[in-house]
């Protein structure tokens, strides 16, 4: 591909007005058009002349509108008509109660129509025929656009073919991985996508295009991460002679999951190799001790340790942890974060840059510019579903032998893990820690909320604490939604005047979330009214009922986390979902979360219910959507593609060699794209 390309308005019928409406839906230049492709396709090599139509036939017809479209009622009926007219004949279309359809239909214009042909009305009718523009008078399978504001399907089919006579449009992946993988010519695949000769050359078209996807997301990935993918060096940690005074600390025996990872990971710190694993477990499962073993390590064999956490809340909630159990073991904590001033964040960078801390917990603002550190070789980033790789990638790079260790509790479908950790070892907490009792889990509607009011009292009375969760921070439109700020109002002054309620949401003042957190945390706020911003990892095992409002516009992974800010403690715990939805789909929903504690088990029913869609949350990993493939079903061009990228990196990390030139220029737009849809 040329690295400028061609200007969208070069293009013949394409003004400002077009150009603009292209913009919309992210194609900036000419040659992006290629990759625009076609929802499905209308084979209209099977185009019937008029004359040639006969009653009981479903047929396809090219025609121009004869009249504006006529309706009339008959009975509760309303009968719409027109006619249509080829150079062979004409026929009358019928449409039962679609008056509105009329609106779409304008006389002299040509437009294909498919329907099923009768006699209606004395004469030769095609009943409720479906209809798309048909300026177009190709005889071959043509691509149905999905379309946005300002696009209709005719102008994107023109603009298409003149896209493809560009001289831009050039093989980039290496003959070799063709061969190999039996890929046809990248000119022929853009081709066949959006014009196929026939539905061979198509599939043969979709594979290779699938593949690029994959692969182009595959290699990005790789590179990302690249410095520890071909076994860099990581500095070595010993375990900490004193390893056992920071266990008695906990105040608790490991779960044999905690045991296994921690030792995996002392492996891994021990070995020269850098450390790469992910620790997988779901709520609750006690990542964090994982996290401290391995903190208190790297604080011991001389590095530094950085763990950056998603939001100043659980950054801080980590802090505290942290600090409390290990300053006494004469282990230096910082803190950094975008709340601080000015002041203090410059004290902070100081005694990082100096090394007079050991351990650095914070929020993206670990990773900024400007922090340096003396030493590090540790660096952990928890819950890190929501950190794009970049970011991830940032925060190693701030070592030059780091050790990476990644913590989430979003159970990811199987496929995406490959795609997204095929790189890394994995530890997975499989074990809670004893005496938990499963939380109990209610879905309901508004009806019951005096009863739920009622029961809220009754858990505080027994000095317990509560979350009530909302979707929405201001007053919605439809006013159906409950709203953090008025809801939070409305039940401190009208329903709770005895108990404090707290507000907490994420456009609020860093100083603000973290007085509400900590009194929360104190128990001086008995019910805290919440956005997701206590989504993941807030820690408060007082709290023993979570209400859910609208819980039917969460998804079930979501509700899920949630659902584990409660059952921290032994007290018995419950999760209360509201909703009025009555569409069957969200029944089997909530009745999924009901039913089920296993986070897994969630995700893949959520899968199930809800397809594959933005499930895989590229986006939030910092990479542009997939268009064709499909992490579901496209589970063997996956691999081979994902085999293929290795390959080829451990041969050519940088793709420096003459014959990557092209496909290095095309992963770098790659990865530009991606991080501007990034969170
Ligand atoms: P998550 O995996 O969700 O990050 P945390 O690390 O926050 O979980 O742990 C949840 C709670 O369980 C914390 O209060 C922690 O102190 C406690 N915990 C962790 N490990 C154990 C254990 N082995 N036995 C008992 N309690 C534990
Ligand atoms: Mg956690």
């Amino acid at each position: 591909m040329e690295t400028n390309g061609t200007a969208l308005t070069e293009l013949k019928g394409v003004g400002h007005v077009r150009a603009q409406a292209l913009f919309r839906i992210g194609i900036e230049k000419a040659e992006d058009l290629v990759n625009y492709y076609p929802r499905d396709y209308e084979d209209r090599r099977e185009l019937t002349d008029i004359a040639d139509v006969t009653i009981g036939d479903t047929v396809m017809i090219r025609a121009t509108l004869q009249n504006a479209p006529t309706t009339f009622r008959k009975g509760r009926l309303a009968i719409t008509r027109a006619r249509a007219v080829d150079a062979t004949g004409s026929i009358q279309l019928v449409w039962f109660n679609q008056a509105y359809i009329a609106k779409n239909l304008q006389p002299g214009q040509i437009y294909v129509f498919i329907g099923k042909a009768d006699h209606k009305y004395q004469t030769l009718s095609l009943i409720s025929p479906k209809f798309r523009q048909g300026l177009d008078d190709e005889r071959g399978i043509l691509p149905v656009y999905p379309l946005r504001e300002g696009l209709t399907q005719d102008f994107m089919r023109q603009t298409m073919r003149q896209v493809l006579e560009l001289p831009g449009l050039q093989e980039y992946l290496p003959e070799e991985i063709r061969r190999k993988h039996q890929l046809c010519e990248y000119y022929f695949a853009l081709r066949q996508i959006h014009f196929p000769e026939d539905f061979e050359s198509l599939d043969i078209a979709r594979r290779r295009l699938i593949f690029d996807e994959l692969f182009m997301l595959r290699i990005a990935l790789l590179q990302l991460k690249s410095n520890h993918i071909f076994a860099k060096k990581g500095c070595r940690i010993p375990p900490a002679p004193d390893r056992q005074k920071l266990l008695d600390a906990f105040g608790f025996a490991l779960t044999g999951a905690q045991e296994r990872a921690i030792r995996e990971i002392e492996e891994d710190l021990a070995s020269d190799k850098a450390m790469n694993r992910l620790v997988q477990g779901d709520v609750g499962s006690g990542k964090t001790a994982v996290a401290m073993m391995a903190l208190f390590a790297a604080a011991r064999g001389g590095k530094q340790a950085a763990m950056m956490a998603p939001t100043e809340v659980l950054a801080r909630q980590h802090y505290d942890t942290i600090r409390t159990l290990m300053e006494p073991l004469g282990v230096r904590v910082g803190f950094l974060s975008g709340s601080l001033t000015a002041a203090e964040r410059r004290d902070v960078n100081e005694r990082i840059q100096l090394g007079l801390c050991d351990i650095i917990i914070g929020t993206h603002a670990l990773i900024q510019e400007n922090v340096e550190y003396a030493r590090l070789g540790l660096v952990i980033t928890d819950e890190q579903h929501r950190f794009g790789v970049r970011q991830r990638a940032a925060l190693a790079s701030k070592s030059e032998m780091p050790n990476v260790l990644v913590m989430t509790a979003t159970p990811i479908p199987r496929t995406l893990a490959m795609v997204l950790y095929g790189d890394m070892d994995v530890s997975v907490l499989d074990e809670k820690p004893p005496g938990r009792t499963p939380v109990k889990t209610y879905c309901v509607g508004s009806a019951y909320e005096t009863r739920i009011d009622r029961f809220i009292e009754k858990q505080i009375r027994e000095g317990h604490q509560v979350y009530i969760i909302c979707p929405a921070v201001e007053e919605s439109e439809t006013g159906d939604l409950h709203s953090v700020l008025e809801y939070g109002e409305y039940l401190q002054k009208d329903v709770f005047p005895e108990w404090r309620v707290g507000i907490l949401y994420g456009a609020m003042k860093n100083a603000d979330k973290e007085r509400v957190m900590r009194e929360f945390y104190e128990g001086s706020i008995h019910i805290l009214v919440s956005t997701t911003v206590v989504e993941v990892g807030v820690n408060v095992p007082n709290a023993t009922l979570m209400v859910v409002e609208n819980a039917e516009r969460f998804g079930l992974a979501q509700l899920h986390q949630l659902r584990g800010r409660v059952g921290r403690g032994a007290a018995e715990s419950y999760c209360i979902l509201k909703t009025d939805a009555e569409q069957p789909l969200t029944r089997k929903r909530m009745k999924v979360l009901t039913d089920s504690e296993d986070g897994f088990f969630i995700a893949e029913e959520d899968l199930r219910l809800r397809g594959a869609g933005d499930m895989f949350g590229l986006r939030q990993h910092g990479l542009p959507e997939l268009h064709l493939a499909d992490l579901a079903r496209d589970l063997t061009v996956l691999r081979e593609a994902g085999d293929a990228a290795v390959e080829l990196l451990r041969r050519d990390p940088l793709l420096q060699e003459p014959d990557h030139l092209l496909l290095r220029r095309r992963v770098e737009a790659y990865i530009s794209r991606g991080s501007e849809t990034a969170l």
